[in-house]
């Protein structure tokens, strides 16, 4: 084996630099299906090689290949951010490699995630019964949810918004249960009086707390009142708007999520926490236990603790509460609060360009860090603007769907986005529209 300290050096200065420098690389990757693979040999090394070599070859191949979601100008889907203190807790993480299945494979890795979980509670201002655990991501949670509601109450539908995210199909079809989906009003939300017409045998509603295309905000108090009349296990999604809740003043849309039976908030979305990790809390973890506590002689343990494996459907679970403890430290509360209010300030400011150019309309409220936009014309003509822009390369946008039409969405979400690549952006965008169609 090579010298471990000095490749360490060498890897922690690679990062450093790489964090200097993506503001420059173009955002989204420009190769070819099949050019990174055609690059790299068919066959495993057979005689070791220096660490050295990985990095050279990280540079030379792997990078032109990467899209950068550490960019300040990737605007794409959710965009994200991992922070300098969550990318180094991951090399801690991994010299630790601990399997925090049962508190006695790690006590410490057990007992932290019980802790940094409530810490975020307090954060965002759930109250103290919500017990809360850590999931891969918001697919896991939303799965491992629903299936906690259909052993309350077996053989009901699941209930969501039309807006709501294929995770929540995704978990359905895996669990055998029926998807309903109820129509939402202008500015897409779930519309409560069609839910209350469809609840009675239901199993679970999925309402959505800033949901993916445009982060619009379902009436949850309205939801929970129907919820709590005909015995249905409320789940909210709130992977990425949850993490605004750190906020007094988005605070609003929380609003009758402590009535939830569970909630999914993704800190590796807008808590500057590096891919993956993300948190379901429930009032009602005997229910989780039911559906997955399963204890073979090999995995006995008899101390009065919690053992995490039998609150999710994963045995192995790593040790993500490092990450989150790193990044919560390192920020503190006030200083994750700067960034959420600086996102959702440059996402208000690029809407008030949009409505003010003549020629471009904003599509839907921005209650967050998302704009959805568009420019007069067909779809095509909105497709190709948005491909000309993310052929630059200096910016990467991705499109969504409302009411049948193709629209454009600006997401702020990384942690060295500012204003000027924001205004970057923008220029680019009003230049693909001025260019002559290709
Ligand atoms: N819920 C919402 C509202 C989302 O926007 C997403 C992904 O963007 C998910 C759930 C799924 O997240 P994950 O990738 O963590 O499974």
């Amino acid at each position: 084996m090579s010298d471990f300290r000095a490749d360490g050096r060498a890897a922690v200065d690679w990062v450093a630099d790489y964090l200097e420098r993506v503001r420059d690389l173009p955002v989204l990757a420009r190769v070819e299906p099949g050019d990174i693979r055609s690059r790299l040999p068919a066959a495993p090394p057979g005689e070791p090689e220096p660490f050295a070599a990985v990095l050279r070859d990280l540079d030379e191949v792997l990078l032109p290949g990467i899209t950068h979601w550490n960019h300040p100008r990737f605007f794409a889907y959710f965009a994200i951010s991992g922070s300098e203190p969550g990318i180094l807790a991951e090399l801690l993480i991994a010299a630790l490699n601990v399997n925090a299945m049962l508190w006695r494979t790690s006590p410490a890795a057990t007992e932290l995630e019980e802790l940094v979980l409530d810490w975020v509670r307090q954060l965002i201002g759930l109250p103290g019964r919500f017990h809360g655990h850590i999931e891969d991501t918001a697919s896991t949670s939303t799965f491992a949810a629903l299936a906690a509601a259909r052993e309350r109450r077996p053989g009901g539908a699941v209930l969501c918004s039309e807006h709501a995210h294929s995770s929540v199909d995704k978990a359905a079809r895996m669990l055998g249960m029926e998807l309903r989906k109820i129509p939402a009003d202008a500015k897409f939300r779930l519309r409560p009086e069609v839910l209350e017409r469809e609840i009675d045998d239901a199993t679970a509603v999925v309402a959505t707390v800033g949901s993916t295309s445009t982060t619009s905000v379902d009436p949850v108090p309205a939801i929970a009142e129907a919820c709590e009349l005909a015995g249905a296990w409320l789940h909210v999604d709130a992977a990425y708007a949850g993490s605004a809740m750190v906020c007094d003043e988005l605070r609003w849309a929380f609003e009758g999520v402590d009535r939830a039976d569970s909630v999914v908030v993704n800190p590796h979305k807008w808590l500057f926490t590096p891919m993956d990790c993300s948190l379901l809390y429930t009032r009602r973890p005997e229910d989780l236990r039911a559906a997955f506590s399963l204890v073979p002689a090999y995995l006995r343990s008899d101390e009065a603790a919690t053992n995490l494996m039998d609150y999710g459907p994963a045995l192995g679970r790593r040790f993500r509460s490092l990450k989150l403890w790193a990044v919560l430290r390192c920020y503190g509360a006030e200083g994750l609060r700067a960034l959420i209010r600086e996102h959702v300030r440059l996402a208000q400011l690029f809407a008030s360009w949009v409505e003010a150019e003549p020629g471009w309309e904003v599509v839907a409220p921005v209650p967050f860090s998302v704009v959805c936009f568009r420019r007069d014309g067909s779809d095509d003509e909105n497709r190709v603007l948005l491909e000309q822009v993310n052929a630059t390369g200096g910016a990467f946008l991705s499109p969504t769907e409302l009411d049948g039409r193709l629209v454009l969405r600006l997401a702020v979400g990384n942690l060295r986005t500012t204003e000027a690549d924001v205004t970057r952006a923008w220029e680019l965008l009003r230049e693909a529209a001025r260019a002559p169609a290709p």
